[in-house]
């Protein structure tokens, strides 16, 4: 039966009456939140769900966000948006009741550990191998581009276990501790002068069998899983009207150029009306299609969202920095090589921000491949020609 919004409102007023979140302590809030299916509607009840709709997910959302209620979504972004819902649909039992509940709360942070110096775009042709040891698995391999690792106790690997097989069929998915003996994380920095993301080295990582994801040889499988996510997680959001960056943007007209009626200020204003458009036609886009999709796996149109998320968050940001005039090119960082506690990729300043969302178009799959995706499975275009679909990948030749 599925959850109706009455009983939904009842769980939330007894938990917020019960748990009042000021006073509450956030780990304990979120534990409770996560015990009554409030965490992730969609999942099923005893993971954190109520085997709820998207729409469902929303009203709960927009409800602790109005009673102040605390989230470690922006500190665990991989692990609420990728992760979790992996997790999930493939784990085991164990798995699900080891790993999701102190995801959720924030007491456990995760990272995606795909890309590799050698596979990005095409991450199955990865090369960092697991072998078997009795009932461990050995691991060794770099990634990079990793989000947040420096902050991560697990981490989401695909690791090369058969490579005597065409390359999307010796992959095998772990849940890596990232505190193991011989796992290495070295930051990587970034155009804001933060390093958000690292490079990870692998260097006989012993992982017990009991922590595969999935099947052995199952792995490409499961990261499709994580990817479908990734891309709804990125782009796939709704947020209030006005909201974000082209929230900043109106406020920044407002203050420097709503007075003026001079022809440079109309252009200016024309260009703030069409980016407005642009935003809101996204954003209601993304609200129909979360009404629409079933809980589970999305499916391409993630890449539809996660493609126009991109792009119009840089032409939006770069706007903002417009609108600014020269206060635009002041960007007061003198490139501490900080490193956050979460990833830059909304909001803060916009001299940053517009820096940052020059990622968008590459991080979570780049805006060629997106426009691939597209073409291929939404459009039914002809595919790309894929010479190595057949050969073992040990004779695919690799740079
Ligand atoms: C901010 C940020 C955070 C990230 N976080 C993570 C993370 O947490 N975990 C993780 O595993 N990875 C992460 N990544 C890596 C990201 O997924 C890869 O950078 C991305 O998939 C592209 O891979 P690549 O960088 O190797 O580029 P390549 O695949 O080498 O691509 C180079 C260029 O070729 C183009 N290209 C490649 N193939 C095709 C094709 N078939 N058709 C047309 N054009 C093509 C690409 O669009 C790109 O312009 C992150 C990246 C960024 C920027």
């Amino acid at each position: 039966m599925p959850v109706t919004t009455e009983q939904l409102d009842q769980r939330i007023d007894e938990l917020l009456s019960e748990f009042p979140p000021q006073s509450t302590p956030a780990v304990e809030f979120l534990g409770q939140q996560f015990d009554r299916g409030l965490a992730w509607v969609t999942f099923p009840e005893g993971e954190g769900g109520l085997a709820g709709s998207p729409a469902d997910q929303l009203h709960v959302l927009r409800r602790m966000s109005r009673a102040g209620a605390p989230s470690a979504a922006g500190r665990n972004v991989i692990g609420y948006g990728m992760v979790a819902p992996t997790i999930v649909i493939h784990g085991t039992e164990e798995q699900k009741k080891r790993f999701l509940r102190p995801l959720f709360t924030g007491e456990e942070i995760w990272c995606q550990l795909f890309s590799e110096p050698g596979a990005g775009s095409d991450v199955a042709t990865l090369a960092t191998k697991a072998d078997r040891d009795g009932d461990e698995w050995i691991v060794n391999g770099q990634k990079v581009w990793t989000t947040l690792a420096h902050e991560a106790a697990f981490g989401l690997l695909i690791a090369r276990t058969n490579p005597d097989v065409p390359k999307h069929k010796g992959i095998t998915a772990f849940l890596v501790d990232m505190h193991a003996p011989g796992a290495e994380v070295r930051p990587l920095y970034q155009i804001t002068g933060e390093a958000e993301f690292n490079e990870c080295f692998f260097s006989e990582v012993r992982i017990p069998d009991s922590h595969r994801l999935g099947g052995v040889g199952e792995g490409w499988h499961v990261s499709l899983t994580t990817l479908m996510n990734e891309r709804v997680s990125i782009g796939g959001t709704v947020p209030p009207r006005n909201s974000g960056l082209i929230g900043e943007a109106l406020g920044i007209w407002k203050q420097k150029w709503a007075g003026r009626s001079d022809s440079h200020a109309s252009a200016v204003r024309s260009e703030l009306l069409q980016s407005w458009v642009r935003n809101e036609v996204g954003r209601l886009t993304n609200w129909r299609a979360s009404d629409l999709r079933k809980a589970g796996t999305p499916g391409p149109e993630g890449s539809v969202a996660k493609l126009a998320f991109a792009e119009e968050n840089q032409k939006t940001s770069e706007l903002c920095v417009n609108l600014m005039g020269a206060e635009g090119m002041l960007y007061a960082n003198d490139y501490p090589q900080v490193r956050p506690h979460e990833s830059a990729m909304m909001g803060g300043d916009m001299r940053k921000a517009f820096l940052r969302m020059r990622a968008n178009s590459i991080e979570g799959g780049t805006s060629e491949v997106m426009r691939n995706i597209i073409g291929e499975r939404v459009l039914g275009l002809a595919s790309e020609p894929r010479n190595d679909k057949d050969v073992s990948w040990k004779d695919v030749p690799r740079s």
